[in-house]
C-alpha cells in the first residue's frame, strides 16, 4: 500500500486532485453528457431531501422532471447551481467542470442558467434592453446599457428574439408583456448569456393554453442546441414536450422513461399520478 503511494508520488504523469483547476475554461462535451449527478445526498437536520440521487443529462437533451411536492426537485436544482452543497456525491458539468468546487457565480458564467417560476425581467426596460443587460451581466463587465454592441452581439440578440418569438415587441417595455411573454423573455435572457444547460422550474404555471403550446414549442426548439431540464406539474404540458421523463420521489429517482412508460408504471401511479 505504502509502496504504491510512493510510486504514484514519484510518477510525474500522475495528476493529483489539487493540480486540477477549479474551473475548466471550456465545457467538454466529448462524451455526449452535459450533466452528471452521482450519489448526491442532501440532509436538512438529518432529513434526507435528496437521497443517493443519480441523474445524467445528454448534451442537447430536453428532460422533464416530475414528482410529488417535497420530492427534492428544487433542492436538486439548488445543488446543480451551487446554492446548496450536498453532503455526499459528485456533480460534473461536462467532463471537466466539478460543480461542487465552483461558486454560484462561476457556475452561471460556465453556462448553467436557471429560470425561476416567477419571471424576473426588468419591467421598466424594453425587451431589447433586457436582453442587452443580461448579455453584459454575464461577462462581468459594467452593464453597458445604451453603449453600442458589437455586430456579433447584435446578431446573437436577433437570433434569440427570433427563437423566443418577441421580435415584433423588441421596443416594448417588458412590463406590458403578457405573463407568457415575460417567461419567454427570461428564457431569452439565459440564451444571450450562452447558457448551455437551462434549468426551468414550472414554466407554465399561470399561462393560457395557447401560451403553454408556444412554450412547449420554444423548449423543443432549444433541444439539440442547448440542454434543458424542466420541472413541471402540468401533465398535459409534460406530454406535449415528448421528452424523456424522470420521476423523483423522496429524493431518489423512482422511474425514468417516456411519458407512456411512466404513465403505466404502477409505482409512479401510486405515489404521484394517481392524484393527477
Ligand atoms: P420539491 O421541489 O420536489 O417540492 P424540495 O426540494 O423543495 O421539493 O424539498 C424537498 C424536501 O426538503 C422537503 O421535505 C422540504 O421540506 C425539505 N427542504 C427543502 N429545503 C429545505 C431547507 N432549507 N431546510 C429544511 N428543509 C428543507
Ligand atoms: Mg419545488
Amino acid at each position: 500500500m505504502i509502496k504504491q503511494t510512493l510510486r504514484s508520488m514519484l510518477d510525474r504523469t500522475h495528476v493529483y486532485d489539487f493540480m486540477i483547476p477549479n474551473v475548466a475554461d471550456e465545457l467538454d462535451l466529448s462524451h455526449g453528457t452535459i450533466l452528471y449527478l452521482e450519489g448526491i445526498t442532501v440532509s436538512f437536520d438529518g432529513f434526507k431531501a435528496i437521497d443517493d440521487l443519480n441523474l445524467y443529462i445528454d448534451a442537447g437533451e430536453l428532460r422533464c422532471i416530475i414528482g410529488p411536492n417535497g420530492a427534492g426537485k428544487t433542492t436538486m436544482m439548488d445543488v446543480i447551481t451551487g446554492k446548496t452543497r450536498p453532503d455526499a456525491g459528485s456533480a460534473w458539468f461536462g467532463q471537466r467542470m466539478n460543480l461542487l468546487r465552483m461558486s454560484e457565480a462561476e457556475i452561471a458564467v460556465a453556462g448553467i442558467g436557471r429560470k425561476f417560476q416567477k419571471p424576473t425581467v426588468f419591467e421598466n426596460h424594453t425587451v431589447f434592453e433586457n436582453l442587452e443587460l443580461a448579455m453584459s451581466s454575464n461577462k462581468n463587465v459594467f452593464p453597458t446599457l445604451f453603449a453600442s454592441l458589437s455586430s456579433e452581439q447584435c446578431d446573437h440578440i436577433d437570433e434569440v428574439l427570433e427563437i423566443i418569438g418577441l421580435n415584433e415587441r423588441v421596443k416594448k417595455e417588458a412590463g406590458v408583456l403578457s405573463h407568457g411573454q415575460k417567461q419567454w423573455l427570461e428564457i431569452g435572457m439565459l440564451l444571450v448569456q450562452k447558457a448551455e444547460l437551462l434549468l426551468v422550474d414550472e414554466p407554465v404555471a399561470g399561462m393560457t393554453h395557447q401560451e403553454m403550446d408556444r412554450t412547449a414549442e420554444l423548449l423543443k426548439t432549444l433541444a439539440g442546441k442547448q440542454s434543458v431540464v424542466v420541472v413541471e406539474h402540468d401533465m398535459d404540458f409534460v406530454r406535449s414536450l415528448e421528452s424523456p421523463v424522470t420521476v423523483l420521489h423522496q429524493g431518489h429517482v423512482l422511474a425514468e422513461g417516456s411519458m407512456e412508460d411512466i404513465q403505466n408504471d404502477q409505482r409512479v401511479i401510486d405515489v404521484y399520478l394517481g392524484g393527477h
